[in-house]
């Protein structure tokens, strides 16, 4: 597939996303990063590379300026990620799990479409998914 058929897909995938009721909001990350052992021996844990919904960095943000006093505020912040360089593959609260708003590479546009080929979904049909992608 051409690149050029590849972004008339995705685009045509992201608008029945979108016609489907499904809008993702933007990965956000806390700057810095935070390893704190807690009472439990569950390690409370962050890095710039961890993306999040805006509830679990809000949620995981607090807690951490709790447990590291406030002077640690000025350390962490929430920020929305770039997601202009693309992604390989789905991006994902790395706390929920719930899907975030990405760019897929052209490699990952590939693989995503053949992936769907090969396990198409319940609700399209893969002769719907042809007619979306090549009008
Ligand atoms: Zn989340």
């Amino acid at each position: 597939m051409t690149r050029s058929k590849l972004i008339a897909a995705s685009d045509r995938l992201d608008a029945f996303a979108k016609d489907s009721g499904f809008d993702a909001q933007p990965p956000r990350y806390i700057t810095g990063n935070f390893n704190i052992a807690l009472h439990d021996g569950e390690i409370l844990y962050s890095d710039e590379a961890h993306l999040y919904c805006a509830d679990c960095a809000t949620s995981l943000q607090r807690r951490a300026i709790t447990l590291l006093g406030p002077q640690s505020e000025d350390d962490h912040f929430i920020y929305c990620a770039d997601t202009s360089l693309g992604e390989d593959g789905p991006v994902y609260c790395a706390t929920c799990g719930v899907t975030l708003d990405y760019q897929l590479t052209e490699h990952g546009c590939t693989t995503e479409l053949e992936h769907y080929e090969e396990n198409p979904s319940a609700d399209i049909s893969p002769q719907e998914l042809r007619d979306r992608t090549h009008p």
